[in-house]
């Protein structure tokens, strides 16, 4: 079977529709029609034949994924969960912003990194998403709320172990013939298992890197995150220093605060003492509660407290607003909630 069009770079989208019968400039009127304007109904692309449309609605559909579940809070947050024809499920969530909507999507099935505060690591990985499956979240949300002004690729699973698949997706919105989406307004996390750091910087795009750091020191961080038990945190901070700081690419270090686990005072300085005189941005995230899960999130005041101890030792600093609670915002949880119920 060939793969879908939304698995190709726009760029094969002419040759694909030369196969078809059709013209290559059709072709790249689709990626136009698709990429760049969200329209996923063949019907509505007017410069194209009847009997082409007809032909491609019938060969070629766009969406294959299901809304199976909406959340939305008032806040403005909506969390869909999309099932996709294997019967396989995935989060996207489209976030209100100051400077206009966030989206953030899945790139694996489960996540096989097995964070002990997720819910989307309980399971391990069911599988990777393909490139296709992963640009279609964004089509979904989009044609759901509207324009975005950020991607985050933060979801479920985890890039750096799905990096063919979540480059291609991220080209194909990036391209000029594709998406023409700025690469400066899409951030990729990843837990930076071996080598993911360095195919990211060789992909070359200024996408933002966000390290999930989570911990202060290998013992504690091997434990919260057992996915890369092999990574040192000091080699990976090295690594991301290399690749992206030196090179004039700022990366966060994304943190999530648990109650009684990583957030102390003492966890905080340790902290500050492994990023000084980094180039980097912290952004604390306070836990999202997960059924079934004995982590809390802290105080406020723990919380502002840790924020201050970063911020005396020169970092700069983000507490997180949190936003989506209310729609079972914590990755993986309208998912397990799905899994759970079925
Ligand atoms: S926090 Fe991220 S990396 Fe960790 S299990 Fe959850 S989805 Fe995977």
């Amino acid at each position: 079977m060939s793969a879908r069009l939304l698995d190709l770079p726009p760029g094969d989208w002419p040759g694909r529709f030369e196969a078809l019968g059709a013209a290559a400039y059709q072709g790249a009127s689709a990626a136009h029609w698709v990429l760049r304007r969200g329209v996923t109904d063949w019907d509505s692309m007017s410069d194209l034949s009847a009997a082409l449309r007809r032909r491609l609605a019938a060969e070629e559909p766009l969406r294959t994924a299901q809304v199976e579940r909406r959340s939305g809070a008032s806040d403005g947050a909506l969390k869909l969960l999309l099932r996709y024809p294997d019967g396989a499920s995935a989060e996207a969530v489209g976030m209100p912003g100051t400077r206009g909507r966030t989206v953030c999507i899945s790139t694996q099935v489960g996540c096989p990194v097995r964070c002990s505060f997720c819910a989307s690591g309980l399971e391990g990985l069911e599988r990777n998403l393909t490139a296709g499956e992963i640009l279609e979240q964004v089509l979904v949300l989009r044609q759901e709320q509207g324009e975005f002004h950020r991607l985050v690729v933060m979801g479920m699973g985890d890039a750096g172990f799905n990096l063919d698949a979540t480059l291609a997706a991220l080209d194909a919105l990036i391209a000029p013939a594709g998406g023409g989406f700025s690469a400066r307004r899409i951030t990729v996390s990843t837990v930076a298992p071996a080598g993911a750091l360095a195919r990211i910087a060789a992909w070359g795009r200024p996408v933002t890197l966000a390290l999930s750091v989570h911990a202060p020191d290998d013992a504690l961080r091997h434990e919260l995150v057992p996915g890369v038990r092999r990574r040192r945190l000091e080699e990976t901070l090295e690594e991301a220093d290399r690749l992206f700081a030196a090179a004039g690419r700022e990366y966060t270090v994304e943190y999530v605060l648990l109650r009684g686990v990583n957030d102390a005072p003492r966890q905080a300085q340790a902290l500050a003492h492994l990023l000084q005189g980094r180039r980097c941005h912290v952004n604390l995230i306070p836990y999202n509660p997960v059924a079934g899960l004995d982590y809390h999130r802290p105080e406020r005041a723990a919380q502002d407290a840790f924020a201050e101890a970063l911020r005396r030792a020169s970092l700069s600093v983000t507490l997180r607003r949190s936003l989506g609670g209310a729609v079972d915002a914590a990755c993986g949880q309208l998912r397990r909630r799905a899994l759970t119920l079925s």
